[in-house]
């Protein structure tokens, strides 16, 4: 039997960044995946860090976790909602690992006696962690997504990996997203910037099969004509990818000008017709333009800010999570970010928490504002206000419970105040060392673990099951030691892990939704299956 061959499609990007790089491959894979293709996707990073893990949201977004402990770059989550695809964390590749294994195979004499220069053992590297991505996943076609803005210097090597494997052979198109400003003064979209991007791929001897053309507005055909003749791109491969509502709308928008069955024919195939989910998928569409009851959901975190602007990225599945409960309820989320640290300075500002429908406590780290969310949580315990925390939001919620319902007044946790006498919350004990030993990379409690949960909690109820797998990021836990004071007054332990040490899940029985996860339910959400977890709190923000 002949191997089965990769079709690949290398999406790049022009003159900006934040074009949605991440969306539009996202987007393509989903409407291959829709005519029945295995579709899988590849984000190459060209930084140094080894992973997104030990990078500050504010600085890069959100760090995406995968089920098998991967800390990837957010786009990994894209690729997972949109293609509705597990992706192993070997499908997020940076400059780091590249140049760590060169490293490593030159010092274990690997390359026999070899001098081990950039060109050409660095790109070989990047083709065999592709290839293996490929033979691992068994995919008919792989996205592969190369991060930055092609000019740059540091993806100059991942471009000239991908180039020299389609010169031997690989079947392989290029697709570039550009951008085609409207400037205020000139009142007109312009395409020069966007044919200079391209003229910059050519210089990397790449030249782009197709191009996405995003603006604030569709890409008229004198703007096509000029892209097409001066990029040397087939015109009806310029596609028209404007500013849109909603994320969920892009693959519709990409459909309408047949974008995925060109690709299909450009690697000389017949396209497959589009399968039944497709429907699906507009139907989600439509109820992500749509209009319906509003629900107002409060998100407490602090890393919000950079510079002047508020960076939703930094939270970005815990949106899309709440996005998808909520489409899948009928419901429209107001979705509001409140700084932590402003309830410390003027506590008075608890009382607007009253507008709210649903409050979420989402990750995080260090002690910077966490008696601001403690004092939120007491807020939506006392007020009723219907409450989800995520991994810190647990940790919290269960000192907040300590001190105000159970009465000890010092707890707290070792990450926040060492030296407090009830440390309710403590380091793993396996993690210990290896905060002692600076050991911080990729070394949390990370990836799938399982939960078992209680019989006849909401948590049960919800997943409705008795076992359930999420995903986690985390180093300190529930202290065992108080667990027996702990669950009473209110308090349940839904789910335990299965061997019972650590608490996975916490709910209350005094509240008509208040429950918490050590895990992040946020990363398992998918458009046209939400977290159940965002679909209970969604309910019971709409009952409020
Ligand atoms: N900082 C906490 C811990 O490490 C919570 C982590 C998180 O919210 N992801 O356990």
């Amino acid at each position: 039997m002949p191997e089965k061959t990769t079709n690949w499609i290398i999406v790049t990007g022009g003159v900006i960044s934040t074009l949605g790089k991440g969306v539009v491959a996202g987007s393509i894979g989903s409407l291959l995946k829709m005519r029945g293709y295995k579709v899988t996707a590849v984000k190459i990073d060209p930084y140094i860090n080894i992973d997104a893990g030990t990078m500050r949201p504010t600085e890069h977004g959100e760090v995406f976790v995968t089920y098998d402990g991967g800390e990837t770059d957010q786009d990994i989550g894209n690729y997972e909602r949109f293609l509705d695809e597990n992706i192993p964390r070997e499908h997020n590749i940076t400059t780091g690992q590249v140049y760590q294994e060169v490293i490593r195979k030159e010092r274990n004499l690997e390359y026999d006696g070899k001098c081990v220069e950039v060109i050409p053992h660095i790109p070989l590297e990047v083709q065999r962690r592709l290839k293996k991505a490929a033979s691992n996943t068994k995919a008919d076609f792989v996205i592969v997504e190369i991060g930055g803005t092609i000019g740059d210097y540091q993806n100059v090597l991942f471009l000239e990996a991908v180039r020299t494997m389609r010169l031997e052979g690989e079947p392989m198109i290029f697709a570039h997203v550009t951008y085609l400003p409207i400037p205020r003064t000139a009142g007109e979209m312009k395409s020069k910037p966007a044919q200079h991007s391209l003229r910059a791929l050519n210089a990397n001897g790449i030249q782009a099969d197709f191009v996405i053309a995003r603006s604030d507005e569709p890409i008229d055909d004198v703007r096509k004509e000029k892209i097409s003749v001066f990029g040397n791109v087939k015109k009806d491969h310029v596609i028209s990818c404007q500013d849109l509502e909603s994320i969920y709308d892009v693959p519709l928008l990409l459909q309408e000008q047949r974008l995925d069955e060109l690709v299909v024919k450009a690697f000389g195939k017949k396209p497959a017709p589009l399968k039944e989910k497709f429907s699906a998928w507009k139907e989600l569409a439509a109820k992500s333009r749509n209009n319906g009851k509003e629900i107002k959901i409060g998100v407490i975190g602090k890393y919000f800010n950079s510079g002047d602007f508020t960076l939703e990225d930094s939270y970005i599945s815990v949106i899309e999570a709440i996005k998808h409960a909520s489409y899948y309820n009928d419901a429209k989320p107001i979705i509001q970010w409140l700084n932590s640290l402003e309830y410390e300075e003027n506590p008075e500002k608890l009382k607007e928490l009253k507008e709210y429908d649903a409050l979420i406590i989402p990750g995080g780290f260090g002690k910077t504002g966490v008696e601001g969310k403690i004092s939120t949580i007491k807020y939506a315990r006392e007020n009723k206000i219907p409450f989800l925390g995520l991994c810190y939001g647990l940790q919290l919620a269960v000192i907040e419970h300590a001190r105000n319902v159970i009465g000890i007044k010092s707890a707290n946790s070792s990450e926040i105040n060492k030296s407090s006498e009830d440390l309710v919350v403590d380091v793993l004990p396996e993690q210990k060392k290896n905060l002692e030993a600076k050991n911080y990379g990729a070394s949390m409690r990370l990836g799938n673990y399982e939960a078992v949960l209680k019989k006849g909690t909401k948590t049960n109820e919800l997943y409705g099951k008795k076992k359930v797998l999420e995903i986690h990021r985390h180093r300190y836990e529930v202290n065992p030691e108080y667990h027996g004071k702990l669950e009473s007054k209110g308090l349940v332990f839904s789910g335990l892990s299965p061997e019972g040490k650590l608490v996975e899940f916490i709910e209350r029985d005094d509240h008509p939704f208040f429950l918490a996860t050590q895990a992040h339910p946020e990363f398992t959400s998918r458009p046209l299956k939400p977290n159940p977890l965002f679909d209970g709190l969604v309910k019971a923000a709409l009952k409020k």
